[in-house]
């Protein structure tokens, strides 16, 4: 089996960046661990996709979290990441399901086509970097895009795909970020959008052996990327005993020892992993 992994390099000339990833593993643990409908597995399939390959932009120690919000049934979808490949989510109703006249998993509409995305990046300042703008189309590819187009001045591209298999899990999960950086060259970038235009669909490339050395190799096929470094990615969720006892610490003591004094105990889930605590005093 692939482990989940992704790829990052800048091209020999003309300043563009290309990162692809497979993420299959992942997603199908969040699938596991939230319970997801078939839309949920898609929504955050993707999402979770493009926390990964943006964790690729950030430095060691950093963090960065995806909140998308819209007026649909998910309602929202949160996911973290960090440099070292830890990406976590979590959905605002995980049984949301939605579908398209023509059968397709719909993710535009199960979130909702007005709302907003907020990226917000840990990069070890005072406080974290936030950025908040409008969903673009709600189909989280093309709105990552356009925050790096819109928030960052990055022209960058962005495919994500998440294939819901018959059993309800995930065949296979994984996308691609591109990025022209400054100085921009203008044919390359053409040559690019050309490129991803006339590609086959994305998880033909992931599904085969090549994995993201293929993808990217289809997508930089006549300027190859040099300086390639792989970075393994893994569902991590940053919780633990310590972390959930210090916010329970930070809440109502008397409200807390009255529910310990009913139950015998207070129990707090994670949302993002399901993890359970539970805790007979403080
Ligand atoms: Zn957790």
């Amino acid at each position: 089996m692939v482990k989940d992994y992704l790829l990052r390099g800048v091209t020999k000339v003309g300043n563009m960046r290309g990162i692809a990833c497979v993420t299959t593993d992942m997603v199908n643990e969040a699938c596991r661990r939230h319970n997801l409908s078939v839309t949920g597995a898609v929504a955050l399939g993707r999402a979770m996709t493009g926390g990964a390959l943006m964790s690729a932009l950030l430095k060691d120690n950093q963090r960065l979290a995806l909140r998308f919000e819209g007026n649909g049934p998910l309602r929202k979808i949160m996911v973290e990441a960090d440099s070292a490949g830890g990406v976590r989510g979590c959905l605002g109703n995980p049984a949301a399901e939605m579908f398209s006249a023509s059968g397709k998993v719909d993710v535009a509409g199960a979130l909702g086509r007005a709302g907003f995305l907020t990226v917000i990046k840990d990069i070890g300042l005072k406080s974290p970097y936030q950025s908040k703008i409008q969903l673009a189309s709600s189909e989280i590819g093309e709105d990552l895009a356009f925050y790096f187009t819109e928030s960052e001045q990055i022209p960058s591209a962005v495919g994500l795909v998440a294939v819901p298999a018959a059993d309800g899990a995930i065949a296979v999960a994984g996308g691609f970020l591109i990025q022209s950086l400054p100085p921009a060259d203008e044919s390359l970038v053409e040559a690019m959008i050309a490129r991803i235009g006339e590609m086959a669909p994305l998880s033909t490339y992931l599904e085969q052996e090549a994995g993201p050395e293929g993808l990217l190799a289809a997508l930089f096929v006549d300027t190859p990327l040099s300086m390639l470094t792989r970075q393994d990615l893994d569902f991590r969720c940053t919780c633990s005993r310590a972390s959930v006892q210090k916010v329970l610490a930070a809440m109502d003591r008397d409200e807390i020892a009255a529910i310990i004094a009913e139950k015998g105990e207070v129990e707090v889930v994670c949302e993002f992993c399901k993890s359970r605590y539970g805790f007979s005093s403080l």
